[in-house]
């Protein structure tokens, strides 16, 4: 998970002034010493951390903080803030054209994950907008990329233009666009080349592309893992072709977060969304708010209510809420419930989105095997359709049976059918107002 070690240590230096009623100027000084290293070992870059820390210490001390009520919650207050306006304030929408196509010109290194991104921003458009996108491959030096980009476009059904790899891409591009004209396409992507590094010929030719696009976004995308040097890739290619746009990719990842802290502050380009993972659907808009909550360990509420939102059936749940309430919930909804659920990712990923759960002792090593829901899958599977609407019906004998057609002790589908029933319960209680009955299951 991404931010863990960062989040720890910023956490620590809060909470260590959070225990002292009054706050002395050395204990803030100790504080900002372990944030500045906090940040640092993250690869927050050095200039931004300079800045970061005398901001903080600045409004600290001209609101005369120590002073007043409550100094160490008003330093969060303030250090939050910071992480804030050091990541941009507000969100920021992709650019658009004030005629059709709205031009997106994707570029980034080799493997950063702007083909992908590409895909991602294309399916959005078209799932929230009803867009009519065309995809250009342009990126002729990797044979593999124009192929990539195809199996892409059929995944999401968004057409991608390529005239193989032995034409000039500039020449695609032109081709490209005209042909974007003709269909009246409403946003057109161009997938350019990308390298292991920087060099001189990519400049060009990308300069080259811009020039003949013309394109309404210029969108980085960089790999968050990369640390140092994603804040050095995007002010390469910023002061050679101007960005409009970045994306963070690979946030699911391991990272320490330092590029999500100081891209935006060292080229003043907005980061516009993150990609955090390798479904199609793993792209989410950056909100710098949002993204300061969960480095400071506050959790990020809304964006794990958006989730549930994007990939819960609304009627589906609607009917399920009654069922449960009719005490008929049974194990068909069962499964829908699980395969909803793991379609919003990782659940620890999720469980620390809760306040509070970021950095939960009990949580730090919590690791919810897929394995196991597909263990409870299987189970189910076994299941004759009628045992699956009428969960009675599964007596001794019949258990036996299930635990041998899903492969598992039967102590398991045992356990299992308990739970089920007691979690049945409790919901068909619950929804029915009944809080004494939650209560006395909870053992309270
Ligand atoms: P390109 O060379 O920049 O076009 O990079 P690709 O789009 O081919 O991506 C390189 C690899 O990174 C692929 O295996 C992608 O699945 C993976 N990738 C891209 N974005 C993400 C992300 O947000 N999270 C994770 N975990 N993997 C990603």
């Amino acid at each position: 998970m991404a931010f863990e070690g960062l989040t720890d240590r910023l956490q620590k230096a809060l909470t260590g002034l959070k225990r002292k009623g009054k706050v002395t100027e050395a204990d803030l000084r100790d504080s900002l010493r372990e944030i500045r290293l906090a940040l640092l070992d993250a690869d927050v870059n050095y200039t931004v951390v300079k800045e970061f820390i005398r901001n903080v210490r600045d409004k600290a001390n001209g609101a005369k903080v120590l002073e007043g009520l409550n100094p160490a919650q008003q330093i969060v207050s303030i250090v939050n803030d910071e992480m804030v306006a050091m990541m941009g304030e507000e969100a920021v929408s992709l650019n658009k054209a004030p005629k059709i196509p709205t031009v997106i010109m994707m570029v980034g290194l080799q493997g950063a994950g702007k083909t992908t991104t590409a895909g991602k921003l294309a399916k959005k458009l078209k799932d929230e907008q009803d867009a009519r996108p065309l995809m250009i491959a342009a990126d002729v030096y990797r044979p593999a990329a124009i192929e990539q980009l195809k199996t892409l476009g059929a995944q999401i059904d968004v057409p991608v233009f390529d005239q193989g790899v032995d034409v000039d891409p500039r020449e695609i591009v032109r081709a490209g666009m005209a042909l974007a004209r003709e269909q009246k396409n409403d946003y057109v992507f161009i997938d350019a080349a990308g390298r292991l590094q920087i060099d001189e010929a990519l400049m060009q030719e990308l300069a080259d592309i811009k020039a003949i696009a013309q394109p309404d976004e210029i969108m980085l995308v960089v790999d968050a893992m990369t640390g140092q040097n994603a804040t050095e890739t995007a002010q390469g290619f910023n002061e050679r072709l101007g960005l409009t746009g970045i994306t963070l990719t690979k946030l699911d990842g391991d990272t320490r977060g330092g590029a999500a802290l100081s891209i935006r502050a060292v080229t003043g380009t907005p980061i516009k969304f993150v990609g955090q993972g390798e479904k199609l659907t793993d792209l989410d808009v950056f909100y710098p708010d949002r993204m300061a909550s969960r480095i400071l360990g506050m959790g990020d509420i809304l964006t794990l209510i958006e989730k549930t939102q994007k990939e819960y059936d609304e009627k589906q749940a609607q009917a399920t809420m009654e069922k449960m309430k009719e005490n008929s919930f049974d194990f068909n909804d069962f499964l829908t419930q699980m395969e909803q659920v793991q379609n919003m990712g990782p659940m620890e990923d999720l469980i620390k989105m809760i306040p509070g759960m970021a950095n939960n002792p009990a949580l730090k090593n919590v690791k919810i095997d897929p394995k196991d829901m597909a263990h409870l899958k299987a189970i189910v599977y076994s299941m004759t359709p009628a045992e699956r609407e009428n969960p009675d019906l599964l007596t001794p004998s019949r258990r036996r049976r299930l635990a041998a057609g899903a492969g598992r002790p039967i102590v398991e589908v045992n356990r299992m059918i308990k739970q089920f029933n007691e979690m049945k319960k409790m919901m068909s209680s619950v929804l029915n107002g009944n809080m004494a009955g939650m209560e006395q299951m909870m053992g309270a």
